[in-house]
């Protein structure tokens, strides 16, 4: 199964003069499928984990784990968008697409790709922005090429540091809807680990929501989403058991922001 198994993880990003613990002890086992959001006051390492889980940085300590097998860097089992977009500066946001789809689709006409392409970034509202060049691109349309190209790459893992935080309210909802319309269609379905700051977001897509504690991160609390999917904004915005883990989660970021305020006052 693919599992993902993170085992007594931490992170000390070291500088010349000084190290920084960004991560602490972190025990976290995601399943094959499963939706989970990472949540918690910035600077608490969520991105320090979703890094390490691409393979991009290697923990400190402890290991984590795909499938049984340890994760020692980046692999096309795993697609990434990340905040910074990340895309190829000197090529079109269709070819930034492409090239996901031919590492893919090996010996795949070229026309083919063409086409598919054009599908993946209508799907993100982007058809007509197909031959311009990221710079060419505000923030938030970067980073729905980086969605279509994570599409396009068809991992069975995705991993997303706030996809969606460029991109304004009502793009925001059809990227969401869109998502979890790609995952609840395949019958093998992918394991998506998201960073978002949005309480709401979070509520809506997850299976299982993981708060982190402030500095150095550690998970405070990992919360089951019971809410029956499909689940449409309007009921759910609307039942108590939405406003009940909303209330809950609000105290516990806002209660975490305030123990940190308070110990750097007490530490002045
Ligand atoms: P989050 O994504 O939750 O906002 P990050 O994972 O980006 O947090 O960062 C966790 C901590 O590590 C923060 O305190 C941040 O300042 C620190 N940090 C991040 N990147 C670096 C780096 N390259 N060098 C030193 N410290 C870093
Ligand atoms: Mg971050």
């Amino acid at each position: 199964m693919g599992t993902l198994s993170i085992q007594d993880v931490s992170y000390t990003y070291k500088g010349s003069r000084e190290s920084h613990l960004a991560v602490q002890g972190v025990n976290l086992t995601i399943q094959e499928g499963e939706i989970v959001c990472f949540i918690g006051p910035s600077g608490c390492g969520k991105s320090t984990v979703l890094n390490m889980l691409a393979g991009l940085f290697h923990p400190t300590t402890g290991k984590i784990e795909y499938e049984q097998n340890e994760i020692t860097g980046p692999g096309v089992d795993r697609g990434v968008v990340f905040q910074s977009y990340s895309l190829f500066p000197w090529m079109t946001a269709q070819e930034n697409v492409i090239l996901a789809l031919e590492q893919v689709n090996k010996g795949v006409p070229k026309q083919e790709l063409k086409q598919k392409a054009k599908e993946l970034l209508e799907l993100v509202g982007l058809d007509k922005a197909d031959q311009k060049y990221p710079s060419q691109l505000s923030g938030g349309m970067q980073q729905r090429v980086a969605l279509a190209r994570m599409f396009a790459l068809d991992s069975p893992v995705f991993l997303m540091d706030e996809p969606f935080g460029a991109v304004d309210a009502a793009v925001r909802a059809n990227l969401q809807d869109c998502l979890v319309d790609l995952w609840s269609k395949q019958q093998k379905k992918k394991t998506i680990v998201m960073v978002t700051h949005d309480i709401d977001e979070a509520i809506l897509l997850s299976d299982r929501i993981v708060v982190f504690s402030p500095n150095p991160g550690r998970v405070s609390e990992t919360i089951t989403v019971s809410i029956p999917r499909p689940r449409s904004r309007q009921s759910l915005f609307m039942s108590p058991r939405y406003m009940d883990l909303r209330a809950h989660l609000l105290t516990l970021l806002h209660g975490e922001e305030t123990q940190a305020w308070e110990e750097k006052v007490s530490s002045l």
